[in-house]
């Protein structure tokens, strides 16, 4: 029997474990990085924590008999994406890739390819609402000439005073939003090119005619990539009979 192991920490991982739960067909194992304190449920048994670089997944995937890895982790997750990559290759598995669109550019948007760059972007005096994620802050504490308001789901400590954390969890709608951006009397809106349904608050910077800072995907191992969940299913599909 195949065994899948799936890269997660999306919503698309969930989604892809609850497909291949209803197939029943295949094993399947979702790991996850253990970031988040309460993480939500997965639909196939999970382990949990980092396997110690390219080297130490290799070794989990010939333990464990994996012949199929999925990497469904985030956009940004620049290391694992590179990490699954290598271990493939070195394990001779396939791998694929789930990676959601981007989220196309707009009006208004300065681009940008890191987040040393979107702190730089910022005029002095700048109102910005920070949605880049609790763990990249850092490049914005020596902007002490901006006040930030970064929003994180589990809480940051430590913060500037400049930086303030406001806590809440997707989704998001567009007049919450527009009304949050309202109430900060924001300027400026820096967001990671995460793609998916956090699209809400580009629509209202959008209609409040605020300027986005958008940094850039990092660049991808080469290798198969599916769009969506469906994708990755035919792909699996095809991948394992192939292998039969
Ligand atoms: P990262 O920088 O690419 O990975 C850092 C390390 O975390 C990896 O080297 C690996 O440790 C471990 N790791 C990451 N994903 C893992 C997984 N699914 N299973 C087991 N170990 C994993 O990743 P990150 O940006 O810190 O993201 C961590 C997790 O949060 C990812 O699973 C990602 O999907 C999710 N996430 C990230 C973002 C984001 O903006 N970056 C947003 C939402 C969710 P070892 O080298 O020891 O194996």
């Amino acid at each position: 029997m195949s065994h899948v192991l799936l890269l997660a920490g999306t919503a698309e991982a969930r989604e892809l474990a609850a497909r291949l739960a209803d197939m029943g067909c295949l094993g399947v194992t979702a790991s996850l990085a253990g970031a988040t304190a309460a993480p939500a449920q997965i639909a196939v048994p999970t382990r949990t924590g980092g396997f110690g670089g390219p080297k130490g997944l290799a070794a989990w995937i010939r333990a464990h008999d994996v012949t199929v890895l999925i990497d469904a982790t985030h956009p940004f997750a620049a290391r694992m994406q590179a990490n699954a990559a290598r271990a493939a290759a070195a394990t001779g598995i396939p791998r694929l890739r789930l990676l959601r669109p981007e989220w196309p550019a707009r009006p208004g948007w300065t681009l940008v390819t890191s987040l040393q760059e979107a702190a730089d972007a910022l005029p002095e005096g700048a109102r910005v609402l920070l949605t880049t994620g609790r763990n990249e802050i850092a490049p914005f504490a020596a902007r002490g000439d901006v006040s930030f308001h970064a929003r994180s789901i589990e809480p940051v400590p430590d913060l500037p005073d400049h930086i303030r954390n406001i806590r809440a969890r997707p989704p998001f709608t567009l007049a919450d939003e527009t009304a949050l951006m309202r109430r900060l009397a924001i300027t400026h809106l820096v967001s990671k090119n995460a793609g998916g349904a956090g699209a809400a608050k580009l629509d209202a910077a959008e209609a409040l005619r605020l300027s986005t800072i958008m940094v850039a995907r990092p660049p991808r191992p080469p290798g198969p990539v599916a769009a969506t969940v469906a994708e990755a299913v035919a792909w699996l599909g095809q991948t394992v009979a192939k292998s039969h």
